[in-house]
């Protein structure tokens, strides 16, 4: 017999390990299945190992060392929390809008309980779901009406589908955008059952090709929110307005799909101004969509408001139904809103808010206090500095703004900068920092009260371990 054969008829059978689980503490607390699989797996892997012609030493200690450390790694949770140091406010990678207190605690109330969601209290009779977040984003932004869905994309193809069927949509070719992932305006309207009607050039669109574009089977003027590049140079668009004066005398109505909406005038909190969604209900737009998770700094949602004749279409839509959002979404939404009632209150308690507008001198003030922290802990064993460098605000919003930041930076004296990137990346919890001029660098603007010390001290881990 050879020794491969040997080795494998030496393998312990499922059973016996199974008998030696149960008198082993450390995996009381592990579901039967899981254990099963993990056992199953190690001997797997004993099995290929023994075929590749290495011949390991095989023990039962050996097996439940293995199996255990597979069975732990199956039950811990997939989505878990991590660090963004990266200073990308609205980072799609890592969830975007972190939500405020209050929408949190509105979350807990209404998941544990029964809730209002569809019975009107005042009559006893069935209501309506959008009813919480209706009135107030009416208030907020202008609109007649208003409404709620899944997300942006699902704002914008529910909107363009219930508007514009088997219609033309007459869109500047400026604004065909491809949003990060598979979000193009193209295909949207194609799965809308919509015909795109191109007009303009890339640089420049005028009011009078949206004009001659106009024919018997015009449905809607679209204009997308440019969200993630500018356009320079020698360009043209037309205004929101002057597209609803053309639409008005055409009887065509007017969509704009805003993106990242914000409910309030950046240019206030010394950042560019973009336009509200009251300005675009002001310009008179008979449909307005914009994402929840964006600068509004909310859950992740998409917001149709507009003319209520208009929103009712849309409501009777089937596709509604398919794309309604949740009871926690919209606690959450309503919570979020409401703190847009009182502006200033809104930017120190929706995270998003407060770390778009966070003035130099309190980054300089993060800033310091991570590197003293970084210092205490591993000190010696880095070249630890300052580097003014600067910050994006991201998800599609505010595209190419630069937003001043001091970032600390480090480089380690017996490790390789992009092996730390990945050890801190690969910690509990996950930090995420990136690297540049090999360096790695850490943006205090988008770190959380007291996340300087576990950055402090996974760097001390990681770093004494060599
Ligand atoms: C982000 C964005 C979308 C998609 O919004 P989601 O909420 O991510 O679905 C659509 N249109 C524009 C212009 C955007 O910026």
């Amino acid at each position: 017999m050879t020794d491969i054969h040997k080795s494998l008829r030496n393998l312990p059978g499922v059973d016996h390990l199974l008998e030696l689980v149960k008198q082993d503490p450390r995996f009381s607390s592990i579901p039967r299945s899981v254990v099963l699989d993990s056992l199953r797996q190690a001997l797997d892997r004993m099995r290929k190992d023994i075929l590749a012609g290495t011949h390991p030493l095989i023990t039962d200690a050996l097996f439940l060392e293995q199996a255990l450390s597979l069975a732990e790694e199956k039950i811990k949770p997939r989505l878990v929390s991590v660090i963004n140091a990266t200073g990308v406010v609205l980072h799609t990678n890592l969830g975007r809008a972190l939500l405020c207190e209050e929408a949190l605690s509105h979350i807990t109330a209404i998941a544990k309980t029964y809730s209002n969601l569809e019975l009107n209290l005042g009559t006893g009779k069935r209501g309506i779901r959008y009813e919480a977040v209706d009135g107030l984003l009416c208030e907020l932004t202008g609109a007649e009406s208003a409404i709620v869905v899944n997300n942006n994309a699902g704002a914008v193809l529910l909107a363009l589908n219930t508007l514009a069927r088997q219609r033309e949509v007459v869109v500047s070719r400026g604004e065909l955008v491809e949003i990060g992932g598979s979000f193009r305006v193209p295909d949207v309207m194609e799965k809308s059952g919509c015909v795109l009607k191109e007009v303009g050039t890339t640089n420049r669109t005028h009011l009078r090709d949206y004009e001659t574009a106009v024919g018997e089977n015009t449905a809607l003027f679209l204009k997308v929110h440019t969200s993630n590049y500018k356009i320079e140079g020698f360009t043209a668009n037309v205004a929101l307005k002057d597209l609803v004066m053309l639409g008005q005398k055409n009887g065509i109505p007017v969509m704009e799909d805003l993106g990242s909406g914000t409910l309030i005038d950046f240019s206030k909190y010394g950042l560019p101004h973009e336009p509200t969604v009251g300005d675009a209900v002001r310009s008179g737009a008979h449909v307005v969509t914009f994402s929840g998770d964006k600068l509004l700094g909310g859950p992740q949602a998409g917001i149709i408001v507009g003319k209520k004749e208009n929103i009712d279409q849309i409501r009777k839509n089937p596709l509604t139904r398919a794309l309604r959002i949740d009871k926690l979404t919209l606690a959450a939404l309503e919570s979020t809103l409401r703190l847009y009632r009182d502006e200033e209150k809104a930017i120190q308690d929706i995270p998003t808010l407060r770390m778009l507008t966070l003035s130099f001198d309190d980054i300089v003030k993060k800033a310091d206090l991570l590197f003293q922290t970084i210092q205490k802990a591993v000190g010696p064993l880095v070249d630890l500095r300052f580097s003014d460098m600067n910050s994006r605000p991201g998800g599609g919003s505010f595209p190419e703004l630069d937003l001043p930041t001091r970032c600390v930076t480090l480089r380690p004296v017996n490790l390789s900068v992009s092996k730390l990137e990945t050890a801190m990346r690969l910690s509990t919890p996950a930090i995420i920092g990136r690297i540049e001029d090999n360096q790695y660098i850490l943006d205090p603007r988008t770190l959380q009260d007291g996340q300087e010390t576990i950055i402090a001290s996974t760097l001390a881990r990681i770093l004494e371990k060599k």
